[in-house]
């Protein structure tokens, strides 16, 4: 908000942030390792599985979820009408959609994680917006949080009245908290007499607010003594309280069904008993809530792939221009081969991260992070691909389509209902800064005092005598991998590119040292490079889930060699793009592009934007943003240092 309101600086938003991470690794990381040059492959391998008990249940309730959203959810009408009946949501928590997760004891459908990500895909499958209802509510809403950090009053107070069909909501975002919640300004203080908290402030675009009946509201409460910082606290709120209204309902470009909107709280008066948690931990639940809830939006890309690739390769066999099948000139082709191979990769994903998330036995923060930003990311591709597939008809909308007889696929729908995805629920910068910083915790662990200028002399010191014993080993232990055959030969065709990806691995983490030496503290502004760092490693995890998938379904059906056929597609055009990021990593334009943007911030390049003849929705120009107001433009040229290991200092 341009206004000249006192926001928080970027360190203390960076403290904010690292308060609220968790700070240890307890149990086994996959990604953590890839990272750390370590190829892990036996965590994950053989794959989680579900167990056949739960499987058996799950079945029967999925059979009859699939049956009910063919017969009763239509999500085209939905997006017309811009709003998903109460009927509707009412048969879903019929069903027991509303409780997939929460445990048999409380009401719920007690199902696994991987259960309810098959679930929301099947409702997405039919409507986005119905979809994103179910996972606003489960995935971030109140149920999650609950099972995870409430007492045994508040469970037997809220969940079974959850499950049943109270909608929930999540309500974090403020005017000026959209990423960087150091900016937080709704407040909870206790009342005089201590009995209740008094709530007050406004949330923006909070999801299923405007129906819901209950809220978990994240709030600045009072700063303890001695701390200058007033912590986020979570709160639970209801909605039929005095002085919770919604004084907007929002609309977007897409999930046009969605109920979303400003939320108000005037002297709320909220239980004691209400707090979730403890006080000043609101932003690590949000964050642990987060690590599996964001794995509902991998099984919505995942379903929007298989939307696409029906669609899409039935047309492409069809339409014919040039005399073939526009899937024969290989223009398309190439679209829908690589549809095809993403769509199972994005499915690998979904599956391995649900079944990590069931096990119970690893820290799945960045697995269920990259799973985010790549699926999405991914998702938004295969939608822009299948809209171009379509041609016109993939503009044209599916009203539109109907009216004049032509088939109705959805895409334009699709491509709407897609884009969101990798703006909320971590946008796709902070995901990459949030993996990254991950990726780094166990360097800055060893070395962090080194290159943090306000260490203390002493620490210093200690960190340099820590740093030298590890790297001693650890440095040259990264070049001693041995990624070749006969490594992985169970996995037959795709043995090789599980070798590749080990060798990757250590690549990465040598990569990563090299940036730390080559940037120190400096490190933690080169987004870009970071941003290929964490794609890098991001493109490992899914070659890995992708080969793994298909191992077991081989496995299963042996006839069937149809999986290695998309993995090995998927391998290869990974590794692609796994030697571009390694090759752009220190090579690259990022500074000139650097510069130009604060130019054009400025308004330097103002004059390209002449020639317009509807200025009125054009925002007024900023003022100077930093530097010299000169307008001159140094030429920056290409950066073709080397990273140079050779010290730590
Ligand atoms: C349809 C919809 C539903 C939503 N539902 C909810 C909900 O239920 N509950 C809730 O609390 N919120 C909700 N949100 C809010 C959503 O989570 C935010 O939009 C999201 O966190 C991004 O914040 P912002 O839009 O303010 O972007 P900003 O934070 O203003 O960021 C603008 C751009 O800058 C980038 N950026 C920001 N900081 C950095 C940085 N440090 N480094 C690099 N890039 C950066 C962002 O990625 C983004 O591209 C919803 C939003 C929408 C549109």
């Amino acid at each position: 908000m341009a206004d000249n309101k006192a926001l928080a600086t970027e360190l203390e938003a960076r403290e904010v942030a690292e308060h609220a991470r968790e700070q240890v690794w307890e149990q086994h990381s996959f990604a953590l390792s890839l990272f750390e040059g370590r190829f892990e492959l036996d965590l994950i391998h053989p794959y989680p599985g579900p167990q056949p008990e739960e499987q058996e249940r799950a079945a029967d309730f999925l059979a009859k979820l699939a049956t009910y959203c063919l017969e009763h959810i239509d999500g085209d009408q939905i997006d017309r009408d811009g709003h998903v009946p109460q009927e509707v949501l009412d048969g879903l928590a019929e069903l027991g959609a509303f409780g997939i997760k929460t445990p048999r004891e409380y009401g719920g459908l007690g199902l696994s994680q991987l259960s309810y990500n098959r679930a929301l895909a099947i409702v997405a499958s039919r409507c986005g917006s119905t979809g994103a209802f179910l996972s606003a509510h489960q995935s971030i809403g109140a149920p999650g949080p609950l099972l995870k950090f409430g007492t045994d009053e508040q469970k037997r107070r809220y969940l079974p009245r959850l499950a049943k069909g109270a909608l929930s909501a999540f309500a974090l975002t403020e005017p000026d908290v959209g990423s960087d919640p150091a900016n937080m300004s709704t407040t909870a203080v206790l009342s005089e007499d201590g009995s209740h908290w008094i709530l007050n402030g406004e949330k923006l675009w909070t999801t299923n607010g405007p129906r819901a009946e209950i809220i978990v509201v994240m709030v600045r409460t009072p700063a303890p003594e001695g701390s200058p910082r007033k912590p986020i606290t979570a709160l639970i709120v209801e909605t039929e309280w005095e002085g919770v209204e919604t004084v907007h309902e929002c609309s977007f470009l897409g999930l046009r069904g969605l109920s979303n909107g400003v939320l108000r709280f005037t002297n709320v008066k909220v239980p004691l008993e209400n707090l979730l948690w403890e006080e000043g931990k609101g932003l690590k639940l949000a964050l642990i809530t987060l690590n599996t809830g964001r794995l509902a939006l991998p099984a919505f890309c995942a379903a929007a792939g298989k939307g696409s690739l029906e669609m899409c390769r039935d047309w492409a066999g069809s339409r014919v221009q040039w005399g073939r099948a526009v899937g024969k000139h290989d223009a398309i082709a190439q679209m829908l081969g690589k549809m095809a191979a993403d769509t199972f990769a994005m499915e690998a994903v979904v599956e391995l991260t649900s079944g990590m998330a069931d096990a119970k036995t690893f820290d799945i923060r960045l697995e269920a992070a990259i799973s985010k930003l790549w699926a999405t990311e991914t998702g938004w591709d295969i939608v822009n691909d299948a809209l171009q597939i379509r041609g016109g008809r993939g503009y044209e909308t599916h009203a539109s389509l109907l009216a004049r007889g032509d088939t109705p696929y959805p895409i334009e729908r699709y491509l709407r209902d897609m884009r969101i995805n990798t703006i909320f629920e971590g946008s796709s910068e902070i995901m990459r800064l949030f993996i990254a910083r991950e990726a780094v915790d166990s360097h800055l662990s060893v070395a962090g005092d080194l290159i943090d200028p306000r260490a203390p002399l002493g620490r210093r010191i200690k960190a340099l005598f820590r740093a030298g014993f590890f790297y001693a080993w650890w440095y040259p232990s990264r070049w001693l991998t041995w990624g070749r055959w006969p490594l992985y030969r169970e996995f037959g065709p795709l043995a090789t590119h599980l070798r590749f990806a080990r060798r990757a691995s250590a690549r990465l983490a040598r990569s990563i040292f090299h940036a730390m030496v080559r940037f120190g503290p400096g490190l933690e502004r080169k987004q870009a490079v970071l941003g290929r760092i964490v794609e890098i490693g991001s493109e490992i995890f899914v070659m890995v889930a992708t080969c793994t998938r298909a191992r077991v379904l081989v496995r299963d059906r042996p006839t069937d060699r149809s999986p290695y056929t998309l993995a090995n597609l998927f391998c290869l055009q990974a590794r692609e793009r796994i030697e571009d990021r390694f090759r752009r990593l220190f090579r690259n334009n990022d500074a000139a592009t650097y510069d130009v943007a604060q130019e054009a911030m400025k308004g330097t390049f103002s004059w390209v934007e002449e020639g317009m003849i509807d200025e009125d929705w054009v925002p007024p120009t900023a003022g100077p943003v930093g530097g010299s107001d000169s307008g001159e433009v140094e030429l920056t040229s290409v950066n073709e240092g080397e990273p140079e290991p050779a010290s730590t200092g």
